[in-house]
């Protein structure tokens, strides 16, 4: 069986390395120039895009920000899982929100701008922390302004006013001060079955994604059938095939959805080394229409993302349960050039075996890594 990946990024290349042992094959588009690529090697492979599309079983896509017109050529085929619409809903942060208020799920309080005159009023009417987010093309952060105080405001016109906001309108958010960030990663079938990993913990730096802990500590049962309720009406709203991610903020008993991803995600990254089945495998098998892995925690693990850098000792690996998995990407800052998972028996093994972990890494690492030693033990 074949799959054709929109995206060459890593997660194109880590649903290659699940696929594999299926014996599924793998390729990817780099959709910039409609290129079919070796999602590893990232080498040009001789294949046009029209020609893959006809050979494969199946399309999906690493990201959502696809073009618009490759989505409908795949849906049409009748061979885009998930589909359009799922890929276009987590694409625009519009059609997200919509989505989340005709199903009734909670998420953060917003307005949306599409004139520039309308900014200072929106920003007022939500309060004194307002978070302000492209409708489109946004990610790790980007495409974002955080308005903190009034002496932003300026700033944030200025950022503003060089926008379009007739095709991509503003979502303003109004800040949550969430106890902590948490995500669902799950899957749900062709005939509409469901079924997720354990929720993992996520901390966040400057809006992007540093450390994940699975399965979440201390995550009260009802909270956990909370997020699964919510991950059901999504899909199911959705008529999902695949892998999707659902970001959330806990509130003290109770879950805002932050955003969803309509993929494989970062924060099920620990999965490859602390679960049964791993993310990507699960997608390949649910868009392939095969039966589902099993989806349990086997080890508690910790996901270190390694962003912007490579100034470290590959001999990390030798703590025992330490897995690198490193993307081959050129360095660039801010960029997330590979994750590290560290797998125990216990939070308490975790966080000894993170203190070792933080002897191999660069300094800016400490404090991320520290802080979690602390809480787990
Ligand atoms: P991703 O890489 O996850 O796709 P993104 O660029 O789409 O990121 P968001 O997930 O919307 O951005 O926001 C990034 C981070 O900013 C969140 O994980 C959270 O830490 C913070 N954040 C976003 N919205 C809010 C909000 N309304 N209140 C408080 N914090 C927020
Ligand atoms: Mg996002
Ligand atoms: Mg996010």
């Amino acid at each position: 069986m074949k799959v054709l990946v929109y995206g060459a990024g890593q997660l194109a290349q880590m649903m290659y390395l699940a696929a594999a042992p299926l014996g599924v094959d793998v390729k990817a588009v780099d959709v910039s120039n409609r290129e079919i690529l070796h999602p590893v090697s990232k080498q040009k492979l001789e294949l046009n895009l029209d020609y893959a599309l006809a050979d494969v079983d199946v399309v999906t896509a690493e990201f959502e920000h696809v073009p618009e017109e490759l989505l409908s050529i795949a849906e049409e085929s009748g061979k885009l899982s998930p589909n359009a619409r799922s890929i276009l809903t987590g694409a625009d942060r519009v059609r997200e929100k919509a989505l989340l208020d005709s199903c009734g799920i909670p998420n953060a309080e917003y307005r949306i701008i599409r004139r520039f005159t309308e900014l200072e009023d929106v920003i007022q009417s939500l309060g004194e922390r307002v978070i302000l987010k492209a409708s489109r093309d946004g990610y790790d952060g980007y495409g974002q302004w955080r308005y903190q105080s009034p002496d932003d405001m300026e700033g944030i016109k200025t950022a503003l006013a060089s926008l379009d906001l007739d095709t991509v309108p503003i979502v303003a958010e109004k800040m949550v001060n969430f106890d902590r960030e948490i995500s669902l990663v799950g899957a749900r079938t062709k005939d509409g079955k469901t079924a997720c990993f354990d929720i993992a913990e996520n901390l966040h730096h400057k809006g992007q994604l540093h450390v994940s802990i699975a399965p979440a500590t201390h995550l009260s049962d009802a909270l956990k059938a909370k997020a699964q309720e919510i991950f059901t009406a999504i899909t199911n709203a959705l008529d999902y095939v695949g892998v999707l991610a659902v970001e959330l903020f806990q509130v003290g008993d109770s879950l805002l959805v932050n955003e969803i991803a309509p993929r494989v995600h970062n924060s099920g990254h620990w999965t490859q080394n602390g679960a049964e089945t791993c993310q990507f495998e699960q997608h390949i098998r649910a868009c392939l229409n095969f039966p589902l892995g099993a989806m349990h925690t086997n080890k508690v693990t910790a996901m270190i993302n390694i962003i912007g850098c490579t100034s470290f000792s590959r001999d990390l690996i030798s703590i025992p349960g330490c897995h690198l998995h490193w993307y081959g990407k050129e360095v660039r800052e801010k960029r997330k050039m590979g994750h590290i998972n560290v797998t125990a028996e216990s939070y308490h093994e975790l966080s000894n075996k993170l203190e070792q972990l933080m002897t191999y890494l660069p300094e800016p690492y400490f404090p991320k890594i520290s802080g979690e030693i602390g809480r787990l033990r």
